[in-house]
């Protein structure tokens, strides 16, 4: 792994550097790219002046206690009404861990499935974003009785893992939500692969099973997380020479990143998606950002001396 990036992926895991770097403004000036504010009134706005479907998810801290469990999970039944209410093709995407599942797993699914009713009750999909590797085994299990209860219910998988292929093809089986991405935390080499060129390879052959008939014929709804300009020009190849039409393959990126390529992918009638993170703890999200393009520190530390 990059040294600049394994550095950047340690510093995102340290409470000293959280509790200190949260502090300076050059610091929150900067996250400004990647979030449009802290509150869900922010990431509502951004989502109305994007004028593409979003999907919200609201960053949190680790949790002490089972009751900030319940409060997390209310927060999400909140934005769900504020979504309704606003007619916004928003959907929402939260972190098993801020649903409890460190407290127990009973704990985090049944956070979940409240969660993913009243989702469906609205017309919505609800997705589980994959975290690191200590939650695999957990996030799907939980994953799979969600989905088994709502078809509505998405997973994020990672391509950096030598797992996934596994994973994808029991849960295409069940005609799960799949929304694939490289992955973004720190992974040892005997479950991640450690060169970027082969994580790229397996998420292009990741993604060929998502668009193939086989696939499609199970109803799965898939979603191609990822910012690469090359991959994304082999799925469009992929596709087209499959048949399909830019309707039937759907794109996410995040928020402040490649904004010509968003705007060019929905232009172009791609189904597209647009996630959006805000709240107050942002900081380990932020310098996994950073560690994705190590050239983003620079972007730091031009806010250090401008403005
Ligand atoms: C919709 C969505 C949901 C996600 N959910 C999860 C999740 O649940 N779990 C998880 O582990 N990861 C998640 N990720 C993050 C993902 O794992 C990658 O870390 C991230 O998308 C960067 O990988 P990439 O595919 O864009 O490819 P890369 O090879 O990292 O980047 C390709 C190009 O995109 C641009 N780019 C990428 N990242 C940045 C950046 N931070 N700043 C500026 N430019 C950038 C650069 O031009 C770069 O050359 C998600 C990503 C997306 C888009």
């Amino acid at each position: 792994m990059n040294i600049v990036r394994a550095l950047l992926l340690k510093g995102s895991e340290s409470r000293w550097l959280r509790e200190r770097g949260t502090k300076y403004r050059f610091v929150r000036r900067a996250t400004s790219r990647f979030m449009p504010g802290e509150t869900l009134d922010d990431a509502l706005a951004a989502s109305k002046a994007l004028g593409v479907g979003t999907v919200l998810t609201h960053l949190g801290e680790n949790l002490k206690s089972p009751d900030e469990a319940l409060e997390v999970t209310r927060h999400y039944l909140n934005v769900l009404e504020r979504v309704r209410a606003s007619g916004l093709d928003v959907e929402v995407s939260v972190k098993l861990t801020q649903l409890g599942l460190d407290f127990s797993q009973e704990l985090g699914e049944k956070n979940l499935l409240t969660l993913a009713e009243r989702a469906r009750s609205h017309g919505k999909w609800l997705w589980v974003d994959i975290e690191s590797t200590a939650y695999t085994d957990a996030t799907i299990e939980v994953y799979r009785r969600a989905r088994a209860a709502f078809p509505t219910v998405g997973l994020c998988l990672q391509a950096y893992l030598y797992r996934t292929a596994a994973d994808m093809e029991s849960l295409i089986a069940m005609g799960a939500g799949i929304r694939l991405v490289k992955g973004a935390y720190r992974e040892p080499p005997d479950k991640a692969f450690p060169k970027k060129s082969d994580v790229d390879e397996n998420y292009f052959r990741l993604a060929k099973t998502l668009l193939s008939p086989e696939t499609r014929a199970k109803s799965v709804r898939a979603i191609f997380g990822t910012h690469d300009p090359v991959l994304i020009g082999r799925i469009e190849a992929a596709a087209r020479s499959l048949g399909l039409s830019p309707t039937d393959v759907e794109f996410q990126m995040l928020y402040g990143i490649r904004r010509q390529e968003q705007l060019r992918l929905a232009a172009q009638g791609y189904r597209f998606r647009v996630l959006i993170s805000y709240g107050a703890a942002w900081f380990p999200w932020y310098m996994r950002r950073l560690a994705e393009r190590p050239a983003n520190v620079l972007f730091v530390l031009k806010n250090l001396v401008g403005r």
